[in-house]
């Protein structure tokens, strides 16, 4: 369910038509509905009404400002993983005892900041992280809440680059090491460990390795229990898939449905962090078209955005729906099998491959669907292009929530050393 839809051939986001929006900010352009964003995190809430869940909302997957106030004031928390997406959540006002933060490689800097926040608690990720968690918190004399990450070796079934629930992935800790860590608790005074965390992957698209890996964490917990070792947290990540193309994921109220049992009978307070279930349909990617070209072998539609807008097709061979906004009076049997591609000097530079779709010309605009998680926030300066403008629609109210760079922005923190300017 999300606020993108034509009417009258037009394509709208919520009550605005995407193409006013085109003319009025430039190409390329985010467009987000708030609607969507907010009727997703609802969603889950709602499914998960009977566990009251802390639902602290990915920050990496749309981290701008207004999307993360937007979430906040509807009682999110926020799951950050660096020190920046910890500043941002301080820019909101997000209550502490809502932040979670993991990372395999939290820095000294990073840890002392969060300690000195006093944020819900870190995931720890290794015994070195948790020795100088014990040391950074003993230094500012404090006792800091963590959770283990836990690596529970299950296959989520999803693109390999976006599993990080296996043993030969980085992440979390397996078991038996984290048993060991909890019986040497005592060593280590000025850390608390008060729950276990895991994030199985991402893009996931069925609750069954949600469950396979909640039933070894309960077994886990109950184990602990029996060893006189009671926490307070289960903290079950995110990873909830989305519909790109054909998926068929499960609901939100399917999934609470499925894992809601197991999650009881652990005994402890729930958290989830989903970050692409919230925001992923809720954003698109506008582009203009520039030119289209025929070789002997291929048809390109060549557009104003890049890879460095949305790397996911470059990085993941991603899909993503292309549709025109505007398909009033269009054929629908004028097709046309098509790359589209962007205008940057590598391969990988495309959002579609072998794609039939409309015919389409230069002039046109297209729209990128479901680019609202991990589409900005990846984005980067490649091919020093200004990264591009992002604006929240509210019905019909339209707020431009963040600038177009300019090519000032791109050079701003580059310095030529005095020797070579001849001083
Ligand atoms: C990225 C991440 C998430 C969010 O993943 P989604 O697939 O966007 O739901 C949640 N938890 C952790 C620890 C993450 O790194």
């Amino acid at each position: 369910m999300h606020e993108f839809k034509y009417i009258k051939g037009r394509l709208y986001c919520e009550d605005v038509k995407v193409e006013d929006l085109a003319k009025r900010f430039g190409s390329p352009l985010y467009v987000y509905s708030y609607h969507t964003i907010i009727d997703h995190y609802l969603k889950l809430k709602n499914a998960f009404s009977s566990i009251k869940p802390l639902i602290a909302y990915s920050v990496k997957a749309n981290s701008n400002l207004a999307v993360l106030k937007a979430l906040v004031d509807k009682g999110a928390g926020l799951d950050i993983v660096s020190g920046g997406e910890l500043y941002r959540a301080i820019q909101v006002r997000c209550p502490m005892n809502r932040i979670v933060y993991a990372s395999v490689g939290k820095t000294e800097r990073e840890i002392e900041e969060a300690v000195r926040r006093k944020i819900l608690f870190l995931n720890v990720e290794s015994l070195q992280e948790l020795e100088s968690i014990n040391r950074i918190s003993k230094r500012l004399n404090t006792i800091t809440r963590v959770a283990i990450r836990v690596n529970p070796d299950i296959e989520p079934k999803t693109h390999r680059y976006i599993t990080t629930g296996r043993l030969t992935n980085k992440f979390g800790i397996d078991f038996k090491s984290a048993y060991q860590i909890l019986m040497l608790r005592r060593a280590l005074p000025n850390v608390k460990i008060s729950g276990l965390h895991i994030h199985i992957g991402s893009q996931i698209t069925d609750a069954s390795p949600y469950s396979a890996a909640i039933s070894k964490m309960v077994d886990f917990i109950e184990r602990l229990r029996k060893k006189g070792i009671e926490l307070e947290y289960l903290n079950i990540g995110g990873g909830l898939g989305i519909i790109y193309n054909h998926e068929t994921p499960q609901t939100a109220q399917r999934f609470a449905k499925r894992i809601s049992p197991l999650l009881k009978r652990s005994g402890l307070k729930i958290i989830l962090e989903p970050g692409r279930f919230i925001v992923g349909q809720a954003g698109i990617l506008v582009t203009e078209v520039l030119y289209t070209k025929s070789t002997p072998k291929k048809k390109f539609v060549i557009v104003d955005a890049g890879m460095n807008d949305l790397i996911r097709p470059a990085l993941y061979d991603a899909y993503h729906q292309i549709f025109p906004l505007e398909i009033k009076g269009a054929n629908p049997r004028r097709t046309e099998k098509v790359d589209v591609v962007g205008p940057i000097c590598e391969s990988a530079d495309f959002f579609a491959k072998e794609r039939r779709m409309p015919k389409v010309k230069s002039g046109d605009y297209l729209a990128v669907m479901s680019a609202g998680a991990y589409g900005f926030t990846m984005s980067s300066n490649y091919n020093s292009r200004p990264r591009i403008a992002e604006v929240m629609v509210v019905k019909d109210n339209v707020f431009l929530i963040r600038k177009r760079e300019v090519y000032a922005d791109i050079v701003r923190n580059e310095i030529i050393p005095a020797f070579l300017l001849g001083l």
